[in-house]
């Protein structure tokens, strides 16, 4: 398994954990405001064996791994790589877009995920809108939605909030979609040199607060996170 990146220490990634995040590339989908653009076809590559070696000279510090992408679902090589990190006695978290339920349903019977972060990038009308693909198959990440709300895997839905692309509308949409859910957050999105376009806009707090109050009727626990 190749990797393009390690980030040796966050709080952040991980909720409640010392964790390093893992990068990994390529992605299935193309999302106008990706904040990792540089991630999907990349050109520098960490070995896993390298990774390894670090996790395991930090496994009595670190308490977890974030792997992430890219979407790290696509790697071939992803299973064995989270067994390793488990050999070493630490959690593993999962960032995934859930376009890939097979491989998120193996994981999670398997028990080799601690946590899920699956990305809801937009209502059901306007997801294909939101995730950059002509053709999306919905079914996909309906059944990443529900094999997470079924199952006993700790997780959460989140979603990026873009001016400029997402609508007021897509909110209830969304709330009504993820009844039932444990944990839903609202993100708000930031311009940077990594998003592919920079005609989209950060939302306002007032914004991001009015939103979350249209998912509340449906998920009652959803939170907004980043938003000073
Ligand atoms: S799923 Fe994530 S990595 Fe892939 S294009 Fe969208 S934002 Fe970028």
């Amino acid at each position: 398994m190749k990797f393009c990146g390690l980030q040796k220490t966050t709080l952040l990634d991980y909720p409640g954990h010392v964790a390093a995040t893992v990068f990994t590339g390529g992605c299935n989908f193309r999302c106008p405001f990706c904040h990792n653009s540089d991630l999907i076809q990349p050109k520098v590559f960490m070995l896993e064996d390298e990774i390894l070696t670090f996790l395991r000279k930090r496994s009595r510090i670190l308490e977890g791994v974030c792997i992430t992408g890219g979407e790290p679902t696509l790697q071939s090589g992803l299973k064995e790589f989270i067994m390793a990190v488990k050999d070493m006695g630490l959690e593993v978290k999962l960032d995934t877009n859930g376009y890939r339920p097979d491989v998120l349903a193996e994981l999670c019977s398997e028990r080799l995920v601690d946590y899920v972060a699956m990305d809801i990038k937009s209502s059901r009308e306007n997801y294909a809108k939101a995730c950059g693909l002509v053709h999306l198959d919905l079914d996909k990440i309906e059944e990443s939605v529900e094999l997470l709300k079924a199952g006993d895997t700790a997780y959460e839905f989140r979603t990026t909030v873009v001016k400029g692309l997402h609508e007021k509308e897509d909110f209830p949409a969304i709330g009504k979609w993820l009844e039932g859910c444990s944990a839903y957050y609202l993100q708000a999105f930031k311009d940077s040199e990594q998003v592919p376009n920079h005609y989209f806009e950060t939302p306002s707090k007032l914004e991001m607060q009015l939103y979350a109050k249209y998912v509340k009727p449906y998920v009652p626990h959803v939170k907004l996170r980043g938003i000073d």
